[in-house]
């Protein structure tokens, strides 16, 4: 049991003092992990520390302790930012991600509008093919199933054999963005 067997917490190990059995330190540090209690005492000393758990209900104190911790192993590793080092990077990053989902999300909406645009194009293109090879507009039984629903497009097709060489060059445009 910390505090009441033989070997002190690691915070009174450090400080040199007998560790009584209702030491504040015990449940929190110990004697096996002696970096844990060194960094916080460097950091925040060891009666500030003491004070801080005093002043906090006993459920809250082993969250203090880890936050403490925290914060005291990242100021040891960057003194100069500390654990504001790590929430910066942090928040560095989230910016950055919602910056790439934005791009992201935009090329959705302009692939979803060349797709809706160059679909019926290709199908149409097809179809003229189809049309120039075999004389028959309406036998295309290598297609793919027409979206949307095919009458429409047929109609179109048939009225638009004129705009054959404007859709060719609309598709180029789109294959090469
Ligand atoms: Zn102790």
């Amino acid at each position: 049991m910390p505090g009441s067997g033989m070997s002190p917490c690691a915070a009174c190990k450090l400080l040199r003092r007998r560790c009584a059995k209702d030491c504040v330190f015990a449940p929190y540090f110990p004697p096996d992990e002696p970096q844990k209690f060194a960094n916080v005492h460097k950091v925040f000393g060891a009666s500030n520390v003491n004070k801080m758990l005093q002043d906090l209900p006993v459920e809250a104190r082993g969250d203090a302790v880890s936050s403490m911790v925290y914060e005291a192993d990242a100021r040891v590793r960057d003194p100069v930012y500390g654990c504001v080092g790590a929430i910066s990077s942090l928040q560095q990053q989230v910016a950055h991600l919602q910056t790439q989902l934005a791009v992201a999300n935009a090329e959705i909406v302009c692939i979803r509008m060349h797709q809706s645009q160059s679909v019926p194009n290709q199908q149409q293109h097809q179809h003229q093919q189809q049309h120039m090879e075999d004389g028959n507009p309406l036998i295309t039984s290598n297609s793919p199933p027409l979206t949307p629903s095919s009458p429409n497009l047929n109609q179109h097709m048939k009225s638009s054999v004129g705009g054959y060489e404007s859709l060719e060059i609309s598709e180029h445009l789109w294959s090469q963005n």
